[in-house]
């Protein structure tokens, strides 16, 4: 099979190469990928940002797939099943965390395109515990987003607060324009904060419902109740502290961000706090993908052959993407 794979050589880009194809273990699922979409996650992980991948890695956890083949035990899954693999391919079970219901916190915790072989490839094995069913309303390139960019976004939603009306948005990427939808929805008001001089995703964002839209060095227009940072960039941290009025939630959505520059503590005072979200819990999938066509949010995408996948990582690199990018085998 044909698979865009981390190449230990050439840091920063993947290469195209033949692989054999997978065989489903037991437990397991083999997949034809019909759609991945591409994360920043991903790019962490094709940068080095993120230690010890799985050497060789094929990246993309945001995988439609139907099921070719199910090994033993994973029968429930027949042939020609869609299902969606998301960034949790694996959890214990059996931990201090697992057994409280944080099984994103899970010491053993394995991670699709990271730890295991994802969605850059014409074929994947998924554990079928760790697959969704998707909502029958979207295409497999609409669907493909929600399960990162919409189930992050989700838990980050639900870390900001039921309370919080005024909800700050930095980065205004895949994640942000599901968030969006679903915070208006919910009658929130959302201020988009972008990389200076982006006019196009700050006129992107309007479009989606945000009251406002600007610069991330411009301050809010008025105090927000939370802000969610989706960008990965330390400095945007006080940044927001300063957006957010008193009582107010920084949620920093991703897995990597350069260092927080130190801030004075009267920023924090009065009861802001700052606090990460880290990978999702499969409750978390099971009620973001039944809300997501209630609401419905309709996914921006743009899809690319997979052996563009080279060209994807670098437009999200540079900024350059509305909604999503997908790779479509
Ligand atoms: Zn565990
Ligand atoms: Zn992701």
């Amino acid at each position: 099979m044909r698979a865009m794979a981390l190449d230990p050589a050439a840091p920063g880009r993947l290469r195209a190469e033949a692989r054999p194809e997978p065989r489903p273990g037991p437990g397991q699922v083999l997949l034809r990928v019909c759609a991945c979409a591409v994360c920043r996650t991903d790019l962490h992980v094709v940068d080095g940002e993120l230690p010890a991948p799985k050497p060789g890695v094929i990246p993309g956890h945001e995988i439609v797939g139907r099921v070719v083949e199910a090994g033993p035990g994973a029968e429930r899954l027949p042939p020609g099943t869609r299902v969606g693999v998301p960034w949790l391919g694996f959890a214990c079970g059996r931990c201090r965390f697992c057994r409280r219901g944080q099984e994103n916190l899970c010491e053993q915790a394995r991670f699709t395109g990271y730890q295991i072989d994802g969605g850059y490839a014409e074929l994947t094995v998924a554990d079928a515990r760790f697959c969704f069913a998707l909502p029958d309303a979207y295409g497999d390139a609409e669907a493909a987003p929600l399960l990162c960019a919409g189930l992050i976004g989700h838990r980050a939603l639900r870390m900001a607060g039921a309370e919080a009306r005024r909800i700050g948005l930095y980065g205004f990427g895949a994640a942000a324009h599901i968030v969006a939808q679903v915070a208006c929805w919910e009658g929130r008001e959302i201020y988009a904060f972008t990389r200076p001089g982006d006019a196009a995703a700050q006129g992107f964002a309007r479009r989606l419902g945000a009251a406002w839209a600007g610069p991330s060095d411009a301050p809010a227009p008025q105090p927000l109740d939370a802000a969610i940072l989706f960008a990965p960039v330390g400095a945007l941290v006080p940044a927001a502290l300063r957006a957010v009025d008193r009582g107010g939630t920084v949620v920093c959505a991703g897995i990597h961000m350069s260092d927080v520059p130190s801030f004075p503590y009267d920023i924090l005072w009065h009861e802001r706090t700052v606090r990460s979200v880290a990978n999702l819990t499969r409750r978390d999938g099971e009620e973001f993908l039944a809300l997501a066509p209630k609401v419905p949010v309709r996914t921006a995408v743009e899809t690319l052959p997979l052996g563009q996948a080279n060209d994807a990582l670098a437009r999200l690199r540079a900024g350059q993407v509305e909604g999503a990018l997908v790779l479509v085998p």
